[in-house]
């Protein structure tokens, strides 16, 4: 059986068209499936469209969120609600290709391979989102424990031992791109051709996107914070040195060195660093209260 969650907001307009996308490519792969639409507290006629969509074909289910969570909590609870052998993650707006999932079930035939992720090929999205994920990949691929092609997307496929290691982490903090990538079983990439979205807009501005990024990349590296003992070990050798000039020179040559715009650039530059490493600090003392609270990642209003 094959799992497709698909993670929804706002997206009264696309669910019609994905269903009847999807289902003959479903038809086609020898498997039984179902559709479990996780509607992440849409405020348009997502439900209802979603509901009709189950009324004429029954491997529809739903998950209905009391708000929005986002769309890692709307996938992390449609991981966890599947019964599949299989998953799928798929995006609603048909930007990945549901025709994709036949070649990623070829792919996961071999038995030593347990994911198939998607890669995006070319590119429909902007330059400055071009720009931000370079930064991002180039940093979390040096930076961190996992790795992931820059154009790597959410839409992949994955057997049951995935879906089950996902499902045993508990962090709150969920950026399930690094989870795919952080269990180690053996993944293989897909390219294929990002489509154009059926209807509607995207619901990430940039400025979400980079907070996002921000937090992937805090839940899955501490270099920001340890680069600060370099940082810090540089400048403490540099005014070490200074020290023995400013001693030197006074026994030697009886200078006492002149510094008053000196000192107020040394304390300015400093005092801006310090803040600069209490915010990073904070970056992850913020992380660690949120995943102590240990609230649930999502609140059901129901599921159908
Ligand atoms: N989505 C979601 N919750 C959100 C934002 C988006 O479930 O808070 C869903 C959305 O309905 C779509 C998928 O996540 O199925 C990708 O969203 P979108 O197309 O807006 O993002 P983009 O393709 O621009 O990354
Ligand atoms: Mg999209």
């Amino acid at each position: 059986m094959i799992s497709i969650i698909v993670p929804v907001f706002n997206e009264s307009e696309c669910i019609e068209t994905f269903v009847s996308a999807i289902t003959p490519v479903l038809s086609e792969i020898n498997e039984d499936y179902e559709i479990i639409f996780v509607n992440d507290g849409s405020s348009d006629e997502t439900e209802v469209k979603i509901d009709q969509a189950a009324k004429r074909n029954h491997k529809i289910k739903t998950i209905n969120f009391s708000r929005n969570f986002g769309k890692d909590a709307a996938m992390s609870a449609g991981l966890k609600e599947c019964t599949g052998d299989y998953a799928v993650l798929i995006d609603v707006d048909l930007e990945h290709p549901p025709v994709t999932i036949k070649e990623f079930h070829k792919i996961l035939q071999d038995p030593e391979i347990y994911q198939v992720t998607g890669v995006r090929q070319g590119t429909s999205q902007t330059l400055l989102k071009g720009i931000m994920r370079k930064v991002f990949h180039t940093f979390l691929n040096k930076y961190s424990s996992i790795y992931f092609p820059e154009n790597a997307t959410d839409f992949c496929m994955i057997k049951r031992e995935v879906i089950d290691a996902i499902n045993s982490m508990d962090e709150k903090e969920r950026f399930i791109r690094g989870l795919l990538s952080w269990h180690g079983f053996k993944t293989e990439y897909l390219k294929f051709k990002v489509g154009t979205r059926s209807a509607g807009v995207t619901s990430f501005s940039p400025s979400q996107i980079s907070a996002y990024a921000r937090k992937g990349f805090i839940s899955f590296s501490t270099a920001p914070l340890k680069i600060w003992i370099m940082v810090g070990s540089f400048f403490a050798s540099l005014s070490f040195l200074y020290i023995l000039y400013v001693i030197f020179s006074k026994l030697i040559f009886g200078n006492a060195v002149p510094g008053f715009v000196t000192l107020v650039c040394m304390v300015g530059f400093f005092g801006g660093l310090n803040l600069i490493v209490l915010g990073v600090i904070g970056e992850y003392i913020a992380e660690l209260f949120d995943e102590i609270k240990s609230r649930p990642l999502y609140i059901k209003k129901n599921s159908k």
